[in-house]
Formats: structure tokens, C-alpha cells, sequence
């Protein structure tokens, strides 16, 4: 179920409502753009930037090494966890997304020229290059909210009654960090693995200590 706050118009439960927000258009070939905030930005082709190495075996975005894993061999080691250990399994997950990705994002950020667009925007045009579904941005001042169509993470866990997506949390949060400057967590407020037709996160300060 979604959390009290994330209604049925907003998140797209089971009741065949439409999923709110932009839909992101499809990365194509020829024109190399996407949709973010109602207008086209001019984005790079992640994949283009990955090196296949068939002889070596690697995968590589210069220093960063990718591996192809299926979806539910990689939710098998948090299915396989008692429910009991999985926020805290969860919870490494999206710490180390955020880390080792905001690596990426943060080399993303510091090779941006003048008039590109910030890197949570290309974050979120480059994910559905690596297969981390479809995601749209809706900023409304200082509120985002990010929805993601067809998660691999949800899809390879299967019915879980709770956010699975930990790693979308994760990049999300090292990417709108570095593109606002400050601190940012996101929080999964709905999961396709909990029964909405699409997940849901929302990106929020850090609170001042
Ligand atoms: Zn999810």
C-alpha cells in the first residue's frame, strides 16, 4: 500500500487511475533529447558512453564498472531475507547506491558546460538507458517528486507489501545533492511492489541538526 499522504490520484494504486505527472519521451537516436518540467533538454546518450569489452569481460563508464544481473537474481538476496532483516538491508542498499552512484553523478556534474541540463535531469534521462524503468520529474518549488515507470528492482522482487526500490532512492538522492548543493533524501512513497501502478519518491531536504 502507499503511504497515507501519497493518495490514489497521485500515485496510481489498482484502481486504473492514471499516473500524474510527465511521462518522459523516449531517448531516440536521432534527436538525443527528453522531457523535463514541460520542455526538451539536450542530453548524451548514457549508453553511448559504455564500453563493452566482450575479450575482457567488462563493462565500463571510464573509471566506473557496470554488470549485467537479472532483476530477480539481484531482489532474490533481499527476498530471501527474513522481513525482519530487510529495512536495514534495504537502508545499505540505498547508502551505497548513493555513494558509489553519486560518484558517477558528481563526474556528470563536473563535466556539465554552461546550458546543460542539472544532473538530477540527467540522472533521470540516462536511468531507463541501464534498464532502471521510465522516470518523469515534477518540480513544483521546492517540492520533487519523481516517478518511475516499470522498476526492475520492484519487478524482480515481485509482491513485497512495502518500497523495494532502495537503489532509485539512492541515486536520486546523491544526484539532487550535488545539483542543489545541499543535502537531499529521497523516500520511496510508493512501490510497484506494494500495489501502486508506479513508484513514487519524493525528494526532500536534509533537516538542519
Ligand atoms: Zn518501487
Amino acid at each position: 500500500m502507499c503511504e497515507p499522504h501519497c493518495d490514489a490520484a497521485s500515485c496510481a494504486i489498482k484502481t486504473g487511475s492514471a499516473v500524474s505527472g510527465k511521462r518522459p519521451r523516449p531517448l531516440a537516436l536521432s534527436c538525443r533529447k527528453a522531457l523535463q518540467d514541460g520542455k526538451d533538454i539536450a542530453v548524451d546518450l548514457f549508453k553511448d558512453r559504455l564500453a563493452w569489452d566482450s575479450d575482457a569481460g567488462t563493462i565500463t563508464d571510464g573509471p566506473a564498472r557496470y554488470v549485467l544481473i537479472r532483476a530477480d537474481a539481484l531482489m532474490g538476496l533481499f527476498h530471501g531475507l527474513a522481513p525482519a532483516d530487510r529495512p536495514a538491508a534495504f537502508a545499505a542498499f540505498q547508502y551505497a547506491v548513493a555513494r558509489f552512484g553519486g560518484r558517477s553523478a558528481r563526474r556528470y556534474h563536473q563535466s556539465r558546460h554552461a546550458g546543460d541540463p542539472d544532473v538530477l535531469a540527467l540522472v533521470a534521462a540516462g536511468a531507463p538507458q541501464l534498464g532502471w524503468g521510465s522516470w518523469s520529474v515534477d518540480r513544483s518549488g521546492e517540492a520533487i517528486a519523481i516517478t518511475v515507470e516499470n522498476s526492475p528492482f520492484a519487478a524482480g522482487f515481485g509482491d513485497a507489501g512495502h518500497g523495494v526500490c532502495a537503489p532509485v532512492a539512492g541515486m536520486l538522492q546523491a544526484a539532487a545533492s550535488i545539483a542543489f548543493g545541499r543535502g537531499m533524501v529521497a523516500h520511496e512513497r510508493c512501490c510497484a511492489a506494494a500495489g501502486a501502478k508506479a513508484c513514487r519518491f519524493e525528494l526532500v531536504p536534509v533537516p538542519a541538526t
